[in-house]
């Protein structure tokens, strides 16, 4: 089990991780590709300081190497639910699992709203997961809504599964149409018939990963501002999940709150336990 599991690897995830880690903790980032985090086209960054005249890819990937480098682990999968149990907290990546003592949110903002009858099919034709339910649309047709680089693959493993795949690639107002279980896709007034619909987003929204969190009218994570933490007990957040400014400089600033509230968080328990 991991001390301290980060979701996200852009700016705030990367700080939290290496705070984590100057504390002496067991850490492990979870994170899309590096490719999808928006920052990755940003040709020039002009106000983060140290690295002059960087581009968001330069950034990023200097970010990720000094997080390897440091001694974190990084795993390169969406994380899909995330919960609480007792004094831990258990992570599903694709069909892997991750447990660990405290969460820290690191995932951005959410690309787009929900689309509609997303929430309400969820779980009942609707999967973000193509390797934890490819298998249920085996010799059936199911629509791939493709909205980051890592769609395609999705796509394909659920082509190389068997699944008769429709693949979506632009942000059009689809609908998502179903009673019990989803019925069909409706995407500019046609109406494709399918089994089930999978979305792949570079982010799943906080609110669809851990959902007990307190979120506020923006859909971004109520936290407390000394300690970064979140509403669960166990979990804090940094960067634009908790709001705006969306900027590198308070991202990374939030990462370290986070970090080092975490770390203390966990140095408590562990004296206590040693006491008794
Ligand atoms: C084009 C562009 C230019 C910009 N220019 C500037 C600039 O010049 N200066 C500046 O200060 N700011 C700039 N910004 C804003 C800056 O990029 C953000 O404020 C900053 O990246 C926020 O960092 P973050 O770590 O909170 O989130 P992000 O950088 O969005 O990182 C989120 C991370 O969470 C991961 N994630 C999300 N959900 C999941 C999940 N379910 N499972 C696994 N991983 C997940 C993602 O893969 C990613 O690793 C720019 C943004 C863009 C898009």
């Amino acid at each position: 089990m991991e001390d301290i599991l980060i979701i996200g690897g852009g700016p705030a995830g990367a700080s939290a991780a290496l705070t984590a880690r100057n504390r002496g903790r067991r850490v492990t980032v979870v994170s899309g590709l590096l490719e999808d985090i928006p920052l990755w086209k940003a040709a020039e960054v002009s106000n983060y300081p140290g690295l002059p005249k960087s581009s968001g890819r330069e950034i990023l990937e200097c970010f990720h190497r000094q997080c390897l480098d440091a001694g974190a682990g990084w795993v390169t999968g969406r994380a899909t639910s995330a919960y609480a149990a007792g004094e831990s907290f258990g992570v599903a990546v694709g069909s892997d699992f991750y447990e660990s003592r405290a969460l820290i949110l690191a995932v951005g903002m959410s690309q787009g709203k929900l689309y509609p009858g997303e929430a309400e099919l969820l779980g009942r034709g609707v999967s973000y997961c193509a390797t934890c339910d490819g298998m249920l649309y085996r010799d059936k047709d199911v629509a791939v809504i493709g909205l980051c680089k890592a769609a395609e693959e999705e796509a394909e493993f659920l082509r190389s599964i068997g699944c008769r795949v429709q693949y979506f690639d632009k942000r059009r107002p689809y609908r998502i149409e179903g009673g019990d279980k989803v019925d069909a896709l409706a995407v500019d007034g046609a109406r494709y018939a399918v089994d089930g619909v999978f979305i792949f987003r570079s982010a799943v929204s906080a609110a669809n990963l851990l959902p007990d969190l307190a979120l506020d009218g923006e859909g971004h994570m109520v936290t407390e501002r000394q300690t970064m933490a979140a509403s669960v007990a166990g979990v804090w957040a940094c960067g634009d999940c908790t709001g705006k400014p969306y900027q590198i400089g308070k991202a990374v600033g939030e990462g370290n709150v986070a970090a080092l509230s975490a770390c203390e968080a966990l140095d408590r328990r562990d004296k206590e336990k040693a006491a008794l």
